[in-house]
């Protein structure tokens, strides 16, 4: 063959197999290392990036192939290490929703579901499904009201009656599974201990507990694709430059974009086009709107073992009185699940979230909890596996209990 045709036929073959393998590979992730000196540092970096874990002056994060040529580009200086993660492709047409085996104990969205009619056929005297809305693939978006009978009578007949409550809400973020599974602990411990423990009965008679166990079962759903982890953490929006997702945890309308998130649609931390743009906060949003008896709220997150409390959005606290319940309840339950407990902004700034939403606008006392494990790198991240489960339910169960009793009055946490 003569040498230029050669050279013409293995260029074509080059071009062949890259474009084969940039269409059909999974994407790529990387675990990145950081140092930032203080908080300024790492806030300048929460602009762009997710931050999933601090210790010290290092900074742990996944972030996408787009987050990490953001951060080759701004903080060079500050990148210690990482490693690159190819996610794996799809070796089968496999789309049976379920995760991967060695996780199989997770909850799907269509097991979630089942789990919670089961509840409500087992339990109906003390239970009640209920919707908020569609995520934007258009599944519903459920949760469980536990409360005594006669409450649920006596708020029909007039809704204005002050039954205090609270409000437990998981996965915001896809890859989050572990805390879908801690919220139908939850459901769990409350339901079957009705009228064996004291404490539990108290409390279900007296209140009116709200648990919605998955926000954003699009991207659950979308996170173990082919049974496999995809690291996904918004929404699954299409964007109008062709990218996918909101960070749904910077997309509330308090003091929205005013630091911690972007306006880059392909971001880890994409605020959204406006605030509350995203059908599951629009419903979130609704929800606790029509709900003036909600007093208390705890959105679950993972992972670093952290309990925080706004604010977010700047460095301050929230001042007086309030910023005293706060940080007591967030040292009382601390000494339960051995978490700590800190000022959100402590961390880094970030904006349009839950808590800052939920307090600034309502006046509802909200604490984020980042579940275990602790560490990112050497502790199973995102996905600690089945083992888990047990443990984080044991170390939060007293927390929520905690919050469920204070949802009368959160000011009596300072007798
Ligand atoms: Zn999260």
């Amino acid at each position: 063959m003569h040498r230029k045709h050669l050279l013409k036929k293995i260029l074509l073959t080059l071009a062949i197999i890259f474009s084969t393998t940039s269409s059909f590979a999974g994407d790529s992730y990387h675990f990145v290392h950081l140092k930032a000196q203080n908080v300024e540092e790492r806030s300048a970096i929460a602009n762009h990036i997710p931050i999933d874990q601090i210790i010290d002056d290092s900074i742990y994060s996944v972030v996408s192939d787009y987050d990490y040529k953001i951060i080759q580009k701004n903080f060079p200086h500050f990148l210690v290490a990482s490693h690159i993660y190819q996610i794996p492709s799809a070796t089968t047409n496999e789309n049976d929703d379920e995760f991967p085996s060695n996780d199989t104990a997770y909850h799907t969205y269509k097991e979630t579901i089942t789990e919670l009619n089961q509840y409500q056929q087992k339990y109906p005297q003390i239970s009640e499904i209920f919707s908020i809305g569609k995520s934007l693939e258009g599944k519903d978006l459920l949760g469980i009201h536990i409360t005594a009978h006669a409450n649920k009578v006596a708020l029909k007949q007039n809704p204005d009656l002050f039954i205090p409550g609270i409000v437990i809400v998981a996965l915001h973020h896809s890859r989050e599974h572990l805390t879908t599974e801690l919220a139908l602990k939850y459901v769990d411990h409350l339901l079957s201990n009705y009228g064996k423990d004291a404490t539990i009965t108290s409390l279900i008679n007296t209140r009116n507990i709200y648990i919605i166990p998955m926000l954003n079962p699009d991207g659950g759903m979308y996170d173990i694709k082919n049974r496999s982890y995809q690291y996904w953490r918004k929404n699954r929006r299409p964007n109008s430059n062709g990218s996918f997702g909101v960070d749904l945890n910077r997309n509330y309308g308090y003091q929205w974009g005013t630091g911690g998130s972007s306006n880059s649609p392909n971001s880890d931390v994409y605020m959204g086009p406006t605030p509350f743009s995203e059908p599951e906060t629009i419903a979130f949003k609704d929800f606790i709107t029509a709900t003036p008896n909600i007093r208390i709220l705890l959105t679950l997150h993972t992972y670093s073992e952290l309990i925080l409390y706004p604010w977010g959005h700047k460095y301050s606290g929230v001042g007086g009185k309030d910023e005293e319940v706060f940080a007591k309840m967030g040292q009382t339950m601390a000494a339960w699940n051995n978490y700590t407990p800190q000022r959100s902004s402590d961390l880094y700034i970030a904006s349009g979230d839950t808590c800052d939403w939920a307090y600034g606008e309502r006046g509802i006392f909200c604490f984020t909890f980042e579940l275990s494990p602790k560490s990112g790198w050497f502790g199973g991240g995102f996905y600690p596996g089945t083992k888990a489960i047990e443990p984080t339910f044991q170390a939060n169960i007293k927390p929520a209990l905690y919050l469920i009793d204070l949802a009368d009055s959160p000011y009596r946490a300072l007798k």
